[in-house]
């Protein structure tokens, strides 16, 4: 078997064991990405050179008898939103287009001291401002299932390279969807841990009461893997909260679903969406059923009607003074020929940022103004209140809720980049689950009939990812996992 195949839990043993080296597992990924990259295009950066001296330097350490790590020899790649010591940072953003950070983020450092190898840095939306990865200044992400379609986003690089074989494991970061859309686009798993479960220092902050970071794998034992990596209380980030460390893996012994209660969405029901993604939904939910679940329809009240109306005020206002920042003083590019420090900010921010930035932080400025404030950024707190609430409610009658993790599959390139609002539309499903701070997974459960991976997503309450994980590694066993694309060729 081709070592590129392999999940990440399955090269940490084989390296561990000396059945293979770190070096031919990140030779082998790394020859897989430059065959499939002219069409895919999902990587800013790659870090060949680093990764096969890492690589090396790692079997040096196993033969003289070192325990490498949960992720001995593991190749990782990253969204181009996490800070790597001496490697680009750029978040897709010509703005940050040669910024090199002086540091590691704390999922980068943890990811490293588990052992893992970074092979590079994903095309992701422009400071994950988006759901398509069109958004990008460098160029648009191909699905590798379908080239002619996006592979959603904005962590649509992540999605891809897993989905295209590159490496078992990527990082994202979801603010309204960004992991889980974009899974359920290419047929992995991507999972969006509760609020303040994974560390945001060092991640370039969009809307940081909503950001949060994941993992995208191919199984649901390698998405416990890495989450038993990045589940730690961090210190330096404010916001991240001092839960114990999970055993997430122990979640995996799970082989059915008897005496748990899953929620499905009476809003869902009544939702005008693509036929594909409902027949994806009533698959998942009769399958949960056979695995001895009781499905219990459920009303959350206005989530689902107001939850994406309230998230496109509040995102944008975060948005709007966290990108403050790239005034063209600090950091990243800077209009060098401007004659008053009015014009440098003005012309580095209108040459450095795309036209959905742009749009964010006009609308965040707008809401956050004298007159408007009490109006629509508080209104919209106040609405997010109410989501939380629903959401609480809701658990207390089930263990679990079922919902697409998209309206549709993998759209074609181009056909909704000129209309924002039905773009936006797209996060419906998944927004309300970051209003409310709640732990998301998005699973592959199968294909339409012209071979686009269909998602389901399945949510809990805070602090549930081994509620998320056990349904997960049942459904797997159900409906076969997710698949490395070798297409392009549907
Ligand atoms: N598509 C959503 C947006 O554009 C979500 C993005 C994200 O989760 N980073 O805001």
């Amino acid at each position: 078997m081709e070592l590129f195949r392999l999940s990440a839990t399955k090269v940490a043993s084989g390296v561990k064991d000396g059945r293979f080296s770190a070096e031919d597992v990140v030779r082998s990924c790394l020859s897989r990405m430059e065959s499939k990259e002219p069409e895919i295009h999902a990587m800013l950066t790659v870090t060949a050179d680093a990764a096969i001296a890492r690589a090396r330097e790692l079997d040096g350490r196993r033969s003289a008898g070192e325990d490498l790590g949960p992720l001995g020899g593991v190749p990782v790649i990253l969204k181009d939103n996490m800070c790597t010591a001496g490697v680009k940072t750029t978040c897709a953003s010509r703005i940050l287009e040669k910024w090199v950070p002086p540091y590691d983020a704390t999922v980068v450092r943890l990811l490293l001291e588990a052992g893992a190898v970074l092979l590079g840095k994903a095309n992701m939306d422009e400071f994950a401002m988006g759901g398509s990865t069109e958004n990008s200044a460098f160029g648009v992400t191909s699905n590798p299932w379908a080239l002619d379609r996006v592979p959603g986003g904005s962590s649509g690089g992540s999605a891809a390279a897993v989905a295209a074989g590159y490496a078992p494991i990527a990082l994202g970061s979801d603010t309204g969807g960004s992991i889980r859309q974009p899974a359920s686009f290419c047929g992995v798993y991507g999972l969006k841990p509760t609020y303040g479960r994974t560390s945001r220092y060092g991640l370039v902050a969009f809307a940081s009461s909503l950001d949060q970071i994941g993992p995208f794998a191919r199984t649901a034992e390698d998405v416990a893997l890495v989450m038993e990596v990045l589940g730690v209380h961090d210190p330096m980030d404010s916001t991240s909260q001092p839960v114990p460390a999970d055993e997430f893996s122990q979640a995996l012994a799970a082989r059915d679903l008897k005496g748990k209660r899953i929620g499905y969405l009476k809003e869902v029901a009544e939702y005008d969406y693509d036929e594909r993604m409902k027949k994806a939904l009533s698959e998942a939910m009769k399958a949960c059923e056979e695995a001895g679940a009781e499905m219990v329809e459920i009303s959350l009240g206005t989530a689902i009607d107001h939850g994406l109306a309230s998230y496109y005020i509040l995102a944008p206002a975060e948005a709007s003074s966290n990108l403050a920042r790239f005034d063209g003083v600090r950091y990243g590019s800077s209009s060098k020929d401007s004659e008053s420090l009015m014009e440098l900010y003005l012309k580095t921010r209108k040459d450095g940022f795309g036209d959905e930035v742009k749009r964010r932080i006009l609308t965040g400025t707008y809401v956050l103004s004298a007159g408007f404030y009490d109006a629509y950024y508080l209104k919209a707190q106040k609405v997010r209140k109410v989501i939380k609430q629903e959401f609480a409610k809701a658990f207390e009658k089930v263990d679990s809720i079922i919902l697409p993790p998209s309206p549709t599959p993998a759209f074609k390139v181009g056909e909704l980049i000129d209309d924002p609002i039905a773009m936006y539309m797209a996060d419906v499903f998944t927004i309300p689950v970051n209003m409310a701070g709640l732990p998301g997974i998005s699973i592959n459960v199968g294909f339409s009939e012209e071979g686009l991976p269909l998602g389901v997503q399945f949510i809990a309450p805070r602090w549930g990812e081994k509620e998320l994980l056990s349904t997960a590694v049942v459904m797997e066993h159900r409906f076969g996992g997710a698949k490395i694309a070798d297409g392009g060729d549907l």
